[in-house]
């Protein structure tokens, strides 16, 4: 048995493959002071009974490159540390029943593409040649994952943990912890066989996250917003054709994904294992008579087969084989969901020198790019993939226990569905609305959520279809459409209004702020009374983020950033603030509305005592209707404009003045639009941790000349003396029929030249447009090809980022 070592660098909690893949890569970078507790034998999770299947397969970036690179591990992993794995590329078919998914499909395809991973659009008698015992007569296509397949999970766990120990790491077995506590800035990790002090601690405890999160709510945590799901396979008895097939072939049948139906079916020895993510699911551990035990290693659920009948019919519809024997064991155990699906990965919220990797629903999958990324996030503070979408911070105060129940319900129930880019899911919403909530739903406002807030998307007509149906579209164009070019047209030619609710806003004061802020941001502070855009970078001089800079005295600012980067940003500031300085979340404290348009200065002048006469990137104190506000001119619509910004109590009265006074109501697609056309980026977007400041265009943000060493400095400074590799600018796409996904692949000369970052269709310039990072080979005015859900089109490269009001003269007028 293990000694445990008084101190170390890093704990990790929890003996799943995640925990143990952490381990293993932060050993194996010569981070060899760090020790993994297990309560029980490794494994003891979900990771023994799990399936074991390892996709490449993923509609996010962030989780295909995770997989993508865990994948490529686990191939070579057995010789690396010598400990055979069992691991069966067999590839895998996915079905398609409708042209939508093949849609997906190419999409997918690309963003495979872009990672040097080859998948294939199939069609049925390729996809039977590949899987032959498969009823195709109803399907329209497939794709298929050459490197798809299954891996036995406890082996390569063990295999990871041999090549943890071997590079020094040290695994405490049957060692529960059993809280924390923070002395001096160090953690101390109680176990039940002693504590440990260390630097940093990880949360790897799986479907125990939640409780484990527990132990950091003193030090500023929050409770971990996932859910327990019972999840089942099962395996039938052999059967002699596919045993006949295998012994002919010398190999194992393909996985079979029919992702419309919502299963998996694959060949597990001589017979099948058919594993369902049904709509009827359920979660575990969920109610006061049904808690979390304290101990439930190596243990199941009951068996629940009835849950599973409609899909087991459809799937011996699909391969008759399937009903030819009998039910030889289920498995019916427990798997994390966080609210979208996707893991925590990355710095726990609120809680200095803490870390998670938890919630994964495909972890035997990620598990090996997961411990990649949360040892890259514990060495360095960045990863070298942005990996937004899996960070522990995209959820704020709103994922509360009963959105995290409903969302993961809802994604369980849906985890094989397709994300349209117009849809908006129905779990978990109104969870924070604006004070002008009721008046944009009486006006027609369709809603959708960002960071929980309840923004209107676009405002629908008497008449208009406003179905969840409607919008099971890749198209761009759906019943939104004309609304949104009108919405469009109003602020172009009059004044508009969108309620612009759960801007993040950060309030810092204090003796020497300004001086402070100087040493963090890359460019430089507004003079007061003034307001511009700030960005601050990684070590690598990448994009960390941008923040609203408004300048309200010498050392007095409020910072305003995305809705969705509340913690993100919040975190930011805080972990360097120094002593003196106060910083304070005023989120919910004040509202904002974006009044834009030629005519704004004529409705606000009817309704405001502003002096409309400041200029651009100006601040005021003012009333409007009688109230309290701020006004800010800027307009991320890309014209006159002004934001409003107030109190709640006051904004409900605001917003009706300013809509009395004529403005017509616009929703976030409109705006999304228009500041693809004024070159307008947004973070995450278009702005990540993928790129540098210099190549998302924001050398104007820069300045390398002033003495504060700011965060990336040195990085930029030295990537100033070369020519860039790449840069980001707008593309003017052949329309086709929808916009280009995120991460669509850019060619010229059918060679890849980039990607596509965010794209819309531009009405004031009557145009489909493109953000896009581009080679920095590929001149300006020069033509490239984006490939849009399996289609290539033409597009021409635009010598400026802004397409609309190039020179500012709308905005300034
Ligand atoms: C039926 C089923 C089939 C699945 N099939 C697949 C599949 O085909 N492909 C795939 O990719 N994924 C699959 N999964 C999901 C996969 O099992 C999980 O995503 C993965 O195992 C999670 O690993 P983990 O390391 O995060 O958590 P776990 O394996 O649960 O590990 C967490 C560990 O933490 C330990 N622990 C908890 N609290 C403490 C404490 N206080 N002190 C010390 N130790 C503690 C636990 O004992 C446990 O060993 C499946 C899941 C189920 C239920």
């Amino acid at each position: 048995m293990t000694t445990l070592p008084p101190t170390a660098r890093v704990v990790i909690v929890g003996g799943g493959i995640v925990g143990v893949s952490a381990l293993y890569h932060l050993a194996k970078a010569g981070w060899t002071d760090c020790v993994l507790l297990e309560k029980n034998e490794l494994t003891a999770g979900s990771t023994w009974h799990a399936a074991g299947n390892c996709p490449n397969f993923a509609g996010n970036y962030g989780v295909m490159n995770m997989q993508r690179y865990g994948l490529a591990l686990y191939r070579d992993l057995a010789s690396i540390v010598d400990y055979p794995i069992n691991y069966h590329v067999t590839g895998a078919v996915r079905l398609a029943h409708t042209q939508q998914r093949m849609m997906e499909f190419e999409r997918v395809q690309g963003l495979a593409a872009h990672m040097g991973l080859t998948m294939d659009m199939c069609t049925p008698e390729e996809l039977q040649a590949h899987f032959p015992f498969m009823e195709t007569h109803d399907l329209e296509g497939g794709l298929w994952d050459p490197l798809d397949g299954d891996i036995d999970p406890s082996q390569v766990t063990q295999a990871l943990a041999k090549g943890a120990r071997s590079n020094g790491g040290t695994i405490a077995r049957f060692t529960s912890a059993t809280g924390v506590s923070r002395e001096n800035g160090e953690w101390i990790v109680h176990t039940d066989k002693g504590d440990i002090r260390c630097e940093y601690v990880v949360n790897a405890a799986g479907y125990y996250a939640a409780r484990v999160g527990e132990w950091f709510l003193p030090h500023g945590g929050r409770k971990v917003p996932l859910t327990v799901m019972s999840h089942q396979y099962f395996l039938t008895e052999a059967i002699p054709e596919i045993a006949a097939w295998t012994k002919e072939h010398g190999r194992k049948l393909p996985l079979l994904r029919d992702v419309d139906s919502s299963y998996y079916l694959r060949q597990d020895t001589h017979s099948l294992n058919l594993g369902p993510y049904e709509r009827n699911c359920r979660a575990a551990w969920v109610g006061a008579d049904d808690q979390l035990p304290d101990d439930f290693s190596f243990q199941l659920f009951p068996d629940d087969l009835d849950r599973l009948e409609w899909y087991i019919e459809d799937a011996m519809a699909r391969v008759p084989l399937l009903g030819s024997q009998g039910v030889q064991r289920n498995i019916n155990g427990p798997i994390p969901y966080a609210p979208d699906g996707l893991p925590m990965i990355g710095p726990m919220p609120g809680v200095p020198n803490a870390f998670e990797a938890h919630s994964f629903t495909f972890g035997i999958a990620q598990g090996g790019g997961a411990g990649k990324v949360l040892s890259e996030w514990i060495m360095h503070g960045y990863t070298e993939w942005d990996m937004w979408s899996c960070d522990p911070r995209r959820y704020t105060g709103h994922a509360d226990a009963q959105y995290s129940l409903g969302k993961a319900l809802e994604t369980y129930g849906h985890e094989y569905a397709m994300h349209f880019p117009h849809h908006e899911w129905p779990a978990g919403r109104n969870k924070k609305l604006s004070p002008n909530h009721a008046r944009l739903v009486t006006d027609g406002g369709q809603m959708g959520a960002y960071n929980g807030w309840e923004r209107a998307n676009w405002f629908a007509k008497p008449g208009d279809d406003t179905s969840e149906e409607a919008t099971l579209t890749w198209h761009r164009n759906g019943p939104w459409e004309s609304r949104l070019r009108e919405e469009v047209e109003a602020v172009r030619d009059g004044v508009g209004v969108i309620d612009l609710c759960g801007f993040s806003r950060f309030g810092l004061s204090g003796e020497g702020a300004a001086e402070w802020l100087r040493g963090l941001i890359a460019g430089a502070l507004p003079k007061v009374g003034r307001m511009n855009l700030v960005y601050l970078a990684d070590a690598r001089g990448r994009v960390l983020t941008e923040m609203s800079c408004i300048r309200h005295g010498e050392d007095d600012f409020t910072l305003m950033t995305a809705a969705v980067a509340q913690w993100h940003d919040f975190e930011i500031l805080s972990r360097k603030l120094p002593m003196g300085l106060t910083l304070t979340d005023r989120t919910a404290d004040v509202t904002a509305m974006l009044v834009t348009g030629p005519k704004a200065r004529e409705l606000l002048a009817g309704i405001s005592d502003a002096d409309l006469s400041l200029d651009w990137l100006s601040h005021q104190q003012a009333t409007v209707a009688g109230k309290p506000a701020m006004l800010a001119r800027v307009s991320f619509a890309g014209e006159l404009g002004w934001e409003v910004h107030a109190a709640p109590e006051d904004t409900a009265e605001v917003y009706a003045a300013i809509r009395g006074a004529g403005a017509t109501p616009f929703g976030m697609y409109a705006l999304n639009s228009m500041r693809i056309e004024k070159g307008y980026l947004t973070w995450k977007g278009d702005l990540s941790t993928d790129y540098s400041l210099f190549e998302s265009g924001l050398e104007r943000f820069v300045k390398l000349g002033k003495p504060q060493d700011f965060p990336g400095k040195a990085a930029l400074t030295a990537s100033a003396k070369t020519a860039p590799v790449r840069r980001l600018l707008t593309l003017v796409v052949e329309p086709g029929q929808q916009d280009a996904p995120y991460m669509a692949a850019i060619f010229s000369n059918g060679e890849r030249v980039g990607e596509v970052l965010s794209a819309a269709y531009g009405y004031r310039v009557d145009a489909a447009l493109a953000i896009a990072m581009l080679d920095a080979s590929v001149p300006a005015g020069g033509t490239v090809e984006v490939e849009v859900y399996g289609q290539r089109l033409t597009a021409t490269v635009q010598d400026t980022a802004s397409l609309w009001d190039a020179d500012n003269a709308r905005i300034r007028a």
